[in-house]
């Protein structure tokens, strides 16, 4: 939304060189950057800290992520508490087959809940750094782009009146429902779109991992996957069609296929609990090009959805964070333009490296329960060849870590 600003009756604007739009790992993430150079920024949320410091997604974070956090000095938690991971486990036929990808890149996962670091990140943009942060905004408005005089209204919840706040530039980080990426002019841009046609029943169970690694499993009816994410807490994801109803699962169903798709000769059974999630997630995915436009630059989920087919998109927004970050910085401290200007290609090449890895590997987990025998052939090929070949291991273990591409 750019529309016209009526400020009739409203308090006096305030001026911030950035506004963030969104406190999701994006967006603290660019605030962070901002605040450690010293520049001054606003971030807007709709909802509270509790709300995003408790809201559970991903957990699976690249090596050259963490390495980009460490270097912002934003890892201090994540490398005390996350697990580290060195291979993963494809279930198929009744047998397992494990893939050891640190062996073949020298790399590996981090395993460390999103919300810890969401929580990591808001301590440090607004405790350690002193970045403003407005929690529990509504109707976020975006103003002034084409005029080149960016601007950004919420309505405050205390009062209900809408404050104004001038910019030099918008950081729209508001992910996949946010407001940001409607203001990008359509005859500008263009969204690229793909439905993969499937649903993934997203669980969360109140039980500890039933492996030492992630687990896929390829099944006539249905993929599955086993994702640790603590000690007492595990991600489970069911195919399912898309916009099934979650109540069309209930407790003994789950894990009755879960424990029908996971299961394999020598594997250790599952270790069942209470499901705390259950949510169906229709797996598509679009990309938004260019990624910016005037003095609007969008990040993460706001610009890019990725299926979480390939646990890619937190990655995606950390990418586009570094990148924006320090490319504002540039330009604010020192007016090099050399990062915002070609901010939106260098984010462009690794979303659709990762997009076309996305489709690749959905089609290895869902050719098998797709009903049609040709596309089940093909999947299982897909898959013996990660285990007969050793370049197209390499070439598999280099995008699942992201590997291929500098941070
Ligand atoms: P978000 O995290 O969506 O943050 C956007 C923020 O903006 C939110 O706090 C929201 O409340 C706020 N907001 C929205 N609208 C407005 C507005 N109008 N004004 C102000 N604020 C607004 N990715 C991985 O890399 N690995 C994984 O293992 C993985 N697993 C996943 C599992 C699940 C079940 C899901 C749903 C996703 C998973 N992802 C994974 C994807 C990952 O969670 C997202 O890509 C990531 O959260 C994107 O971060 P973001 O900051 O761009 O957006």
């Amino acid at each position: 939304m750019n529309s016209a600003s009526p400020r009739v009756n409203s308090p006096a604007p305030q001026r911030f060189s950035v506004v963030v739009v969104g406190a999701g790992p994006a967006g603290l993430t660019v605030g962070t950057i901002l605040r450690a150079a010293g520049v001054d920024c606003l971030l807007l949320e709709t909802g509270t800290r509790e709300f995003i410091e408790r809201r559970p997604r991903a957990g699976v974070i690249e090596e050259w992520a963490v390495r980009g956090l460490e270097r912002r000095g934003l890892a201090r938690n994540l490398l005390e508490r996350a697990q580290a991971h060195t291979e993963c486990e494809f279930r198929f036929g009744g047998e397992r087959y494990r893939f050891e990808y640190t062996g073949l890149t020298g790399r590996h996962h981090f395993i460390y809940p999103q919300q810890f670091l969401v929580t990591d990140l808001v301590r440090e943009y607004a405790d350690v750094r002193g970045g403003e942060i407005r929690f529990g905004v509504r109707d976020v408005r975006l103003h002034g782009l084409e005029a080149g005089r960016p601007s950004v209204s919420y309505v405050c919840s205390d009062t209900g009146e809408r404050r104004f706040v001038d910019a030099d530039f918008i950081a729209g980080c508001d992910g996949a429902r946010g407001v940001s990426r409607a203001a990008l002019p359509s005859d500008r841009v263009r969204v690229a779109r793909h439905d993969y046609g499937v649903g993934w029943l997203a669980l969360l169970a109140q039980a500890p991992p039933s492996a030492d690694c992630v687990v896929f499993g390829m099944h006539p009816r249905g993929f599955a996957g086993h994702m640790a994410r603590g000690p007492e807490v595990t991600r489970y994801y069911l195919q399912c069609p898309p916009g099934d109803d979650p109540e069309n699962w209930p407790h003994d169903r789950v894990w009755a296929e879960l424990r029908e798709r996971l299961g394999a000769v020598g594997a250790p059974p599952l270790k069942e609990g209470r499901l705390i999630e259950r949510r169906v997630l229709d797996m598509h995915g679009y990309v938004v090009e260019p990624m910016a436009h005037g003095r609007l630059f969008l990040a993460g989920d706001a610009a890019h959805l990725t299926a979480p087919i390939a646990a890619k998109g937190l990655n995606l927004a950390l990418h586009d964070a570094f990148l924006l970050g320090d490319g504002l910085v540039a330009h604010l401290t020192k007016g090099d333009d050399t990062g915002l200007s070609g901010y939106s290609a260098t984010c462009l090449a690794r979303v659709w490296d990762y997009q076309e890895f996305s489709e690749w590997l959905a089609e290895m987990y869902h050719g098998t329960a797709s009903g049609d025998p040709f596309r089940a052939g093909a999947a299982l090929a897909r898959l013996r060849r990660l285990f007969d070949s050793p370049v197209a291991a390499t070439a598999f273990a280099e995008q699942y870590l992201g590997a291929r591409t500098s941070g």
